[in-house]
């Protein structure tokens, strides 16, 4: 007899499967455009200079130690990390609307806005995601119980925003059913709406009354400025243009670069006006989740952004940092598209620098990629998606070669 009827084995994560292969790939030229992590132009991990500098102060602190932090988190963290989504002057946060809690990482903070969301949320239980999406978007909320719907996001033709049919979805959903929204660097499309866009579309989810959850992982990296990438989060709350809750799930691995740490929060702007009853219940049903799940949240790489938040001198370094980031990524983007026109590669690569953040959704067939991990040793999503982070100046002529060859 079976213990776990019905297990089967399941394939491994596209991502982290992808990046087992590159890892036994033997070729010393092999090159990484998998996972969504930053490299510098040697290929290799960065750790940004405002972390090593947080560190020295944060280990050489008398108070450093290792205790338990409180279920909420590390209350310094997660006041300034509102700051950081919402802005110094927001409102929503002078009239203590909002309500914030530590979580695993962006992952961590969607998965607490479901489990949350599933408990109480009155409305119609569809999350919508963009078509297409980060993988992980779609079991987060499966593993929940939500049905899982999406709304046309990258017209393939065009390589760009299929606005009429993402308003038209809007439209024609449930009332009241919860759409999912990348705030900036969209995963893996790079590609965001404009201003002019996103008023169209926030004006939209408010006439249906559709909760609005802004999945935030990459806050710097499509412009450089953390302000511009808060665009649409910021828009929608200082104006009051969206009536029913907002939820941010926010994670610090990307513009931090600590990925491993887990350094995240969710914040809850459960209503346009102040209603203190509802917003300390929603903080003590978050704290209920988190105690249930994690206990209380990791300290470390909270201590670390802390740090870099409350030191003037580091915020700095911090604001260089993503400067440092986001224009070597956007330098790449140029160096490819140059490549690709000089060899007449055919078709257009416009939209490479087009657009914006960590990925480009090059527009490669699956066959295509897979010729190019086969026969060249570079490694990308099947959907075509390449982390530009992984190019530098010593792979990035051979990967404009390998794409001229895989489209001919
Ligand atoms: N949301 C999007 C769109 C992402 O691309 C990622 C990571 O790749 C995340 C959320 C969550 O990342 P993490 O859990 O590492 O913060």
């Amino acid at each position: 007899m079976s213990y776990f009827a019905g297990i089967t084995e399941l394939p491994p994560d596209p991502l982290f499967g992808l990046k087992a292969r590159y890892v036994a790939d033997s070729r010393t030229d092999k090159v990484d455009l998998g996972i969504g992590a930053y490299r510098d132009n040697n290929g290799k991990p960065w750790i940004l200079p405002a972390v090593k500098l947080a560190e020295a102060k944060l280990v050489s602190s008398p108070d450093y130690n290792h205790e338990y932090l409180s279920i909420s988190g590390f209350e310094p963290f997660l006041k300034q990390a509102s700051k950081v989504i919402l802005g110094e002057n927001s409102a929503a946060l002078a009239e203590n609307r909002v309500v914030s809690q530590q979580s695993l990482s962006g992952t961590g903070a969607l998965h607490v806005a479901g489990v949350l969301l599933k408990e109480f949320y009155t409305g119609e239980k569809t999350v919508y995601l963009s078509k297409p999406t980060w993988a992980n978007h779609n079991q987060i909320f499966t593993s929940i119980g939500f049905k899982v719907a999406s709304y046309p996001y990258w017209d393939n033709d065009t390589k760009s925003l299929d606005l009429k049919g993402f308003l038209s979805t809007i439209r024609t959903a449930p009332a009241g059913s919860i759409f999912l929204l990348h705030a900036c660097a969209h995963n893996p499309t790079g590609l965001d709406p404009s201003q002019d866009e996103w008023k169209q579309v926030l004006k939209e989810l408010e006439a249906k009354k559709h909760l609005v959850l802004f999945d935030s992982a990459y806050q710097g990296f499509a412009s450089g400025d953390l302000d511009k990438d808060a665009y649409a989060i910021r828009y929608a709350i200082d104006q009051k243009v969206i009536s029913t809750p907002i939820i941010i799930c926010q994670s610090f691995a990307k513009n931090v670069g600590m990925y491993g740490e887990r350094v995240g929060a969710i914040h809850v702007i459960p209503s346009t006006q102040k209603d203190e009853q509802l917003g300390r219940a929603l903080k003590s049903q978050l704290n209920r989740i988190i105690r249930s799940e994690i206990s209380n949240p990791p300290a470390y790489g909270a201590k670390i952004v802390s740090t870099i938040l409350n030191d003037r001198a580091l915020r700095q370094q911090w604001e260089a940092d993503l400067v440092t980031m986001s224009s070597r990524i956007h330098k790449m983007r140029l160096k490819l598209k140059e490549l690709l026109t000089n060899l007449h590669t055919p078709g257009t690569w416009d939209h490479i620098v087009n657009q914006t953040g960590m990925f480009s959704f090059t527009g490669l067939s699956p066959d295509m990629v897979a010729r190019l991990e086969k026969v060249h040793g570079i490694y990308l999503v099947s959907s075509g998606r390449a982390s530009v982070a992984g190019l530098n100046d010593g792979n990035v002529e051979k990967v404009a070669n390998a794409i001229d060859e895989v489209v001919r």
